[in-house]
C-alpha cells in the first residue's frame, strides 16, 4: 500500500478546495465558445490574474493563421483567440508540461451560459468539467507543489489554448513547441468515465474536405456536357465509407454544392472525419484515399483539390507512457483512489503530445460528465437511490487535486526524455496529408 510521506501529506493538507469550486463557478460564467474572441480574451485576463499566484512569466500567445475551405470552395482565414503561456524555471534540470484548454463547445448564442449548483455533491455549467474545473485543479496543485522544497529542481510551463475544441489548429504548433525536452506532461481533459477511469491509448482524427469542380450544363437541354459534382462528391462518400475497417472509421459529414434544378451541379465539398487506429491506420488511409481520388476524377471526369490532415496522430500506450500512468496509479492509491484507465476513441491535445515523443496521461482533470450538454456536471453525482450521504460538492475536486499534486510530486522525479523525438513528425504527417492536392 503506497503511503504519503509526511512532506507530501502536509502539501495536500494545504489544499483548499472552496476558492477553486468558487474559481470555477465564476469561469463558468463567461461565454468561452471557440469563436468567440470577447469573451475570450475576458477569460484570459481572468487567467493571467489567477495564475499570477505562481512564480514565473505569463505571456498570451498569438494563435497560428488557419484558413478553412468555405461551402464554396474558396479558403477563408479562421479567426481565433489568443493562448495563455505561464514558464516557471525554463532553466530547471527537470521539466514539465501541464495543458487545458479555455474554450467550450457552446457558443454565445448558445441557451446553456450559466452555471448551477444542482445539489450539494453537483455543479452543472458550461466547462465545469470540460474543462475550467481541470484548470482550477492545475492551478491548485501547483500552488501547493511550490511551497515545497522539491520545486526549486522542477520547472514547468502550463498552456492553456483557445481552440482545442475545434481540433487545436491554431495552437498545434505552440504545443509542439513546449513538448520539446519535456519529461512528461499532464493534461487535464475530464477523466474518461464519471467513476474516474482515465483515457489511455487514444486513436487518432483527422478532418478532410474535398472541393470538387465539375462542369455546369442545363439540365434538359444539354445535360450530358455537365459533369455533376454533387454526384461525383456523393460517389466519394460511399467510397471512403466502403474503406472501413476494424482500425479505421470514416464519417462522411456533409455536402455542400449545387443550385437550381435545371442546372447540373458544377461544384460540391465534401467534408468528412476519419479515425485511425493505430499509424498503420493513418497510412494505409492515405495510401488508399489517392485511388479512390484517382478513380472518382477519371470516372466522373472532375477535379478534386483535397485539403485537411490528421491532426490528432493515434496515441498507444507506450512503455514511457506506461510508467508515467503507473506513477498516477501509485499516487492514487496513497490517496485511497483506485486509478484505472482504458482505451478512448475521442481525441485530445494529448495526441499531439504524444506525438512528439513526451509520455502525457491527458485525463487529469475533474470528474463529471455529459461534456458538450446542457447537462455538462462536475463533481460526483450520487446515484439517486444510494442510501449513503451525498459527498459534499468541494470534496471530489479535492481528491482529484491531491492527486494531482500527488502525481505531479511523483512525475517531478522522472529524468528528462532522453531526447525529443521529431515533434515535427506530426506536423510533418499533417503536411503531407494535406499536401495530396489533386487540382490540375
Ligand atoms: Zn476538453
Amino acid at each position: 500500500m503506497q503511503q504519503l510521506s509526511p512532506a507530501e501529506a502536509a502539501l495536500v493538507a494545504a489544499i483548499d478546495p472552496a476558492p477553486m469550486l468558487a474559481q470555477v463557478e465564476a469561469w463558468s460564467a463567461i461565454n468561452t465558445g471557440t469563436g468567440n474572441l470577447g469573451g475570450l480574451a475576458e477569460q484570459t485576463a481572468l487567467l493571467a490574474e489567477a495564475f499570477a499566484a505562481l512564480p514565473g512569466e505569463i505571456e498570451p500567445a498569438e494563435p497560428a493563421q488557419v484558413e478553412t475551405v468555405a461551402p464554396d470552395g474558396s479558403l477563408v482565414a479562421g479567426a481565433h483567440g489568443r493562448h495563455l503561456v505561464v514558464r516557471v524555471r525554463p532553466m530547471a534540470p527537470r521539466r514539465l508540461l501541464l495543458t487545458g484548454h479555455m474554450d467550450t463547445v457552446f457558443a454565445a448564442d448558445h441557451p446553456f451560459q450559466t452555471p448551477t449548483r444542482l445539489d450539494e455533491a453537483t455543479l452543472n455549467g458550461p466547462g465545469t468539467a470540460d474543462m475550467k474545473g481541470g484548470i482550477a485543479v492545475i492551478l491548485a496543485a501547483l500552488r501547493a507543489f511550490e511551497a515545497s522544497p522539491a520545486a526549486a529542481q522542477v520547472g514547468y510551463d502550463v498552456m492553456i489554448n483557445s481552440d482545442e475544441e475545434t481540433g487545436s489548429l491554431s495552437s498545434a504548433a505552440l504545443i509542439a513547441e513546449l513538448a520539446r525536452g519535456k519529461a512528461a506532461a499532464l493534461t487535464y481533459e475530464p477523466s474518461a468515465l464519471p467513476d474516474g477511469t482515465l483515457a489511455g491509448a487514444r486513436g487518432g482524427s483527422g478532418n478532410f474536405s474535398a472541393v470538387i469542380a465539375g462542369r455546369a450544363a442545363h439540365a434538359g437541354r444539354n445535360p450530358g456536357w455537365g459533369r455533376n459534382a454533387v454526384v461525383a462528391a456523393s460517389d466519394l462518400a460511399l467510397r471512403l465509407k466502403a474503406m472501413e475497417s476494424a482500425g479505421l472509421t470514416i464519417n462522411p459529414a456533409r455536402i455542400d454544392g449545387g443550385g437550381a434544378n435545371n442546372v447540373v451541379p458544377d461544384h460540391a465539398v465534401l467534408r468528412f472525419n476519419i479515425r485511425p487506429r493505430g499509424s498503420a491506420d493513418a497510412e494505409r488511409f492515405d495510401r488508399a484515399t489517392y485511388g479512390i481520388i484517382s478513380e472518382i476524377e477519371a470516372e466522373h471526369e472532375v477535379k478534386v483539390h483535397l485539403h485537411g490532415g490528421i491532426t490528432r496522430p493515434p496515441k498507444p500506450l507506450t512503455p514511457a507512457a506506461e510508467q508515467l500512468f503507473g506513477l498516477v496509479r501509485d499516487a492514487g492509491a496513497a490517496l485511497g483512489q483506485p486509478i484505472a484507465w482504458q482505451t478512448s476513441g475521442g481525441v485530445c491535445d494529448g495526441n499531439n503530445i504524444a506525438a512528439c515523443g513526451v509520455p502525457v496521461v491527458d485525463t487529469m482533470g475533474v470528474r463529471g460528465g455529459a461534456i458538450h450538454s446542457s447537462d455538462e456536471y462536475t463533481a460526483r453525482r450520487s446515484p439517486p437511490s444510494s442510501p449513503a450521504r451525498p459527498p459534499r460538492l468541494p470534496e471530489p475536486m479535492k481528491r482529484i487535486s491531491t492527486n494531482c499534486l500527488s502525481s505531479f510530486w511523483k512525475t517531478s522525479k522522472l529524468p528528462n526524455s532522453a531526447g525529443p523525438r521529431n515533434c515535427s513528425r506530426a506536423s510533418a504527417r499533417r503536411g503531407r496529408s494535406t499536401a495530396i492536392a489533386w487540382r490540375r
